[in-house]
């Protein structure tokens, strides 16, 4: 790839600020100093310094994001802080998007990556991976909710969820906090389901999906990178 791309999806600054650098002499390959910023660097096979220190360069990028409410779940928005803008701008890349939505009031676990093949491979329904919620319903759940999410929810529509494992955490006086286990991704599923048994969902917040666990170290809005393992395990 071109060195001045390289440069700039590493964080280096914009395409203008990286060619001064190169033109400033900052820039050695293999220890050889390098002035062209077109010049075909393989990032794999060659050792890029820039003042000294070595650039590290990924292809692909994953992040574990912990959504907060308000932030919506796409790459632009007119109105709206997207999920994207909470990237720092060393950490973006070309083609970042989340992989999946979560309403713009969900909270939680987003996964964020540059790797559309990945995306498409969580995505496809027949994966079924479990996504995991933790949700504030209005009103006291029961153990005929928990029997009627086992069995399939049929949304108001008629439409009909796959069985879904729901546990009653706790109810205090008329509000039950419940995790919920689902294998699909309906619009609003979550919120859908608890209409067909007639309670609200209040708060909702994603803590799994697959084996990919939120890290409750992660303060709301920020993000890391994911470590090897859940790497591994995830594709
Ligand atoms: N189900 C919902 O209703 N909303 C979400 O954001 C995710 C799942």
């Amino acid at each position: 790839m071109r060195l001045d791309k390289l440069l700039f999806e590493t964080g280096y600054g914009s395409r203008n600020q990286v060619k001064q650098l190169i033109k400033r002499k900052q820039v050695r390959i293999n220890g050889e100093l390098v002035l062209t910023d077109g010049y075909n660097v393989d990032p794999e096979l060659q050792t890029v310094l820039v003042s000294g220190k070595q650039v590290h360069y990924q292809a692909h990028v994953y992040y574990m994001l912990n959504k907060p409410a308000g932030v919506v779940s796409a790459v632009r928005d007119a109105n709206n802080q997207t999920v994207i803008d909470l990237i720092s701008k060393k950490d973006q890349r070309p083609g970042l998007f989340p992989v999946g939505r979560l309403d713009r009031d969900t909270e939680g676990l987003l996964l964020i990556t540059n790797n559309g093949q990945l995306a498409h491979q969580l995505l496809v329904p027949k994966k079924e991976v479990i996504k995991k919620y933790e949700a504030i319903v209005n009103e006291p759940v029961t153990d005929e909710d928990v029997q009627a999410f086992k069995e399939g929810i049929i949304f108001h529509g008629g439409i009909q969820c796959k069985p879904a494992e729901l546990r009653i955490l706790e109810t205090i006086e008329n509000e039950s906090r419940v995790l919920l286990a689902i294998s699909e991704g309906k619009f609003h599923q979550v919120k859908k389901m608890f209409l067909s048994v007639g309670k609200k969902v209040t708060y909702l917040k994603r803590v799994a999906m697959g084996t990919l666990v939120l890290d409750e170290g992660l303060e709301k809005g920020s993000y890391r990178a994911l470590t090897n393992e859940e790497l591994e395990n995830y594709q």
